[in-house]
């Protein structure tokens, strides 16, 4: 986003920042509302706006996300009490909220998350920050990672060596499921020896190390 509007309010003359396309925005007088680059809103004390500010507004004025919104294989919910978008996949469950009192979006994972979960449910649950992710202005960067990283567990589940590795990224999260799988493949094999030795103790001394 490069601009935003600021205008002042009647009441208190305090400054308000809203969004481009804002519906109260577009109903202030030209002489109460400029224009302003979004990167010199730091030297203005102006406050978001109630309708087009935060996640909530965020929610409310994007459009790739009203769309995402009519999809079936996706929820995107705002909830008010922890001021924060819940974003819900049949698989995961993620948390999207303002970062620091920035205008920045930083994105939490549910830890555990079965796809029955009401949206109180999802939300009260504990969550961990998505440390891969830096937090960012744009939450449909955050909606995209969402998609591709659930995406990417269920085919893991099934099988990870079918991973694209086109991207450096790509390659990367394969190396890491390549290795994970490895780890659960050797953990198996473990416990399978201790079952045969716990059954025939003498299997032991076949072992070589
Ligand atoms: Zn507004």
């Amino acid at each position: 986003m490069c601009t935003i509007i600021v205008s002042k309010s009647h009441k208190k003359g305090e400054l308000i920042y809203h969004k481009p396309g804002c519906f109260y925005a577009n109903r202030i007088k030209p002489e109460r509302k400029m224009s302003l680059a979004w990167k010199d809103l730091w030297g203005v004390n102006a406050r978001p706006c109630r309708y087009c500010g935060g996640v909530r507004g965020e929610l409310r004025m994007n459009t790739s996300i009203a769309g995402l919104r009519r999809q079936q294989d996706i929820s995107i919910d705002y909830e008010k009490r922890t001021d924060a978008a819940y974003v819900r996949t049949d698989i995961g469950c993620w948390k999207i909220c303002v970062w620091k009192k920035t205008d920045m979006y930083a994105l939490w994972h549910r830890n555990v998350y079965d796809g029955d979960m009401s949206l109180e449910q999802a939300a009260a649950g504990a969550f961990h920050r998505q440390m891969d992710v830096k937090p960012t202005s744009s939450i449909d960067k955050l909606i995209n990672y969402i998609t591709a990283h659930d995406k990417a567990k269920k085919i893991i589940r099934e099988d990870y060596r079918k991973l694209p590795q086109h991207t450096a990224r790509q390659k990367m999260y394969y190396r890491q499921a390549e290795r994970r799988a490895k780890r659960a493949a050797r953990h198996r094999v473990d416990v399978l020896f201790n079952l045969i030795e716990k059954q025939d103790p003498s299997m032991k001394a076949l072992s070589v190390c």
